[in-house]
């Protein structure tokens, strides 16, 4: 049987519109991609000359479309985990001391720059209503958000790192025009060090006006006394030692990759 292709769904950004296509795969729908190999070879003019076109068949349309707008920021985090192998499953040595069975290989987000790009237009448009000058990240997973979010944003830059274990603005930017910032954070956990960047930038008597990150781990604990925002919010589970079953049932336990955070 002959079907119409019709286009229901158009993206600036190959990755998105893979991500998107194999999520409509995984319900069983034939997905075409217009135009993906002239974004690959001539990325530069993505937007304004094309867009990647999303194509199924016209008796698939209306289903497609719906499971498309439903890919809001949680399920699009959740996906993008999955695609980049970043949300791994197995017995694991937090930084804490606890045990868990999750863990979420942040890094790996920021491996593919395209990855990066779409995480943060979310996250831009989750603060775009706040009024700053400046985006900051603490090094290091915030320095590559931070500045994506700051160029889409069209805001000054800035990061903050630990100089003999202090949170400071890293030296050499020039702060006369900051008075107000936006704080990105890729996971977080404890907020330990998003609290050391808020308490740096008030001691500069710079206003924080929003704190957005990709992941709260904490499952919405967390509370820094100003406004947060995250695109994605689980409860990791976490044991102590002694009353972890994975430990009992003689799981080999892993460390996973060593943080920058001490
Ligand atoms: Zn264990």
């Amino acid at each position: 049987m002959e079907h119409n292709l019709v286009t229901i769904a158009t993206f600036d950004n190959v990755f998105e519109a893979e991500l998107a296509k194999s999520l409509l795969e995984n319900y069983g729908f034939s997905v075409f991609l217009l135009n993906e190999r002239m974004m690959a070879t001539y990325p530069s003019m993505a937007g304004d000359m094309y867009r990647v076109e999303l194509q199924v068949a016209d008796t698939d349309s209306e289903k497609a479309a719906e499971i498309i707008e439903s890919l809001n920021d949680t399920s699009f985090v959740t996906e993008l985990l999955k695609s980049e192998n970043a949300l791994l499953e197995g017995h694991f040595l937090l930084t804490s001391g606890k045990h868990s069975n999750k863990y979420i290989e942040k890094i790996r987000i920021l491996q593919n720059p395209e990855v990066a790009f779409s995480i943060c237009k979310r996250i831009a448009s989750r603060i775009e209503d706040k009024e700053f000058d400046a985006v900051v990240g603490p090094a290091y997973g915030g320095i590559a958000l931070a500045f994506e979010v700051a160029r889409i944003m069209g805001k000054d830059f800035i990061f903050t790192q630990r100089k003999e274990e202090k949170m400071m603005i890293r030296s050499g930017f020039d702060l006369t025009n900051i008075k107000k910032v936006a704080i990105i954070e890729d996971i977080v956990t404890t907020g330990g060090s998003v609290i050391e960047v808020t308490e740096c930038l008030k001691s500069l008597n710079i206003e924080v006006i929003v704190i957005a990150a990709i992941v709260d781990r904490s499952g919405g604990k967390v509370d820094f006394g100003y406004p947060f925002e995250s695109l994605m919010s689980i409860a990791v589970p976490t044991w102590l030692p002694e009353e972890c079953e994975m430990c009992q049932a003689g799981e080999a336990l892993v460390k996973p990759g060593s943080s920058d955070k001490k």
